[in-house]
């Protein structure tokens, strides 16, 4: 059974746990140091505020030992606020934070509160998917070695690159459960 380790300092992690329990996969908490320290095969960094996860990651120490984790290879599926985490660079603002992603995105792309909608479009290798946007960064910029998953409107909304995932939407809070088994088949 592959064991994941989801994030769970903030945000909506217990959606992806559902998500994950779903498809037979057992999930765990992280919420400190010592939880890194369990064997595990992949990675969930869910939708909250990148500012107050980030700033959480420092302070813990949690944020050297994941951006290891994630180098080395570590499969990893980040939604929202994860894919902000992830991001080699943001659009207008100094802030980097794992940035393990050749990308660039920009937060609260499509405005601070009309900014929640839904719309399904294509996920590259999967298929059309409904996808639920929540005061969503979109990614401005693909990077070496990244590439476009899925766009929407002209927006790319998800890249992935090696075995990281990332999505400016939100799969855990739909109930098409294809991209959650597309991350386990790559924690595989
Ligand atoms: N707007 C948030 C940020 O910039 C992300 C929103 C989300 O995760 N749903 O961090």
């Amino acid at each position: 059974m592959r064991r994941i380790g989801v994030l769970a300092l903030h945000g909506a992690f217990i959606e992806h746990e559902h998500a994950l329990s779903d498809l037979g996969a057992q999930a765990f908490e992280i919420r400190e140091r010592g939880d890194l320290d369990r064997s595990f095969d992949g990675l969930v960094l869910p939708s909250g505020e990148s500012t107050v996860q980030g700033k959480l990651l420092c302070d813990l120490g949690i944020m050297e030992p994941l951006r290891a984790l994630i180098k080395g290879g570590m499969p990893v599926l980040a939604t929202c606020a994860g894919l902000i985490l992830l991001a080699g660079s943001i659009d207008g603002d100094q802030a980097r934070w794992i940035a393990t992603l050749p990308s660039t995105v920009r937060r609260n792309a499509y405005g601070r509160q009309l900014g929640s909608f839904h719309a399904e479009a294509d996920y590259e290798g999967i298929g059309v998917v409904p996808m639920t946007f929540i005061r969503a960064p979109c990614i401005v910029k693909a990077g070496k070695g990244a590439k476009v998953a899925a766009t929407v409107d002209g927006r790319i909304v998800a890249v992935e690159c090696g075995r990281q995932m990332a999505l400016a939407f939100h799969p855990e809070l739909d109930q098409d459960r294809r991209i959650h088994e597309r991350f386990l088949a790559l924690a595989a």
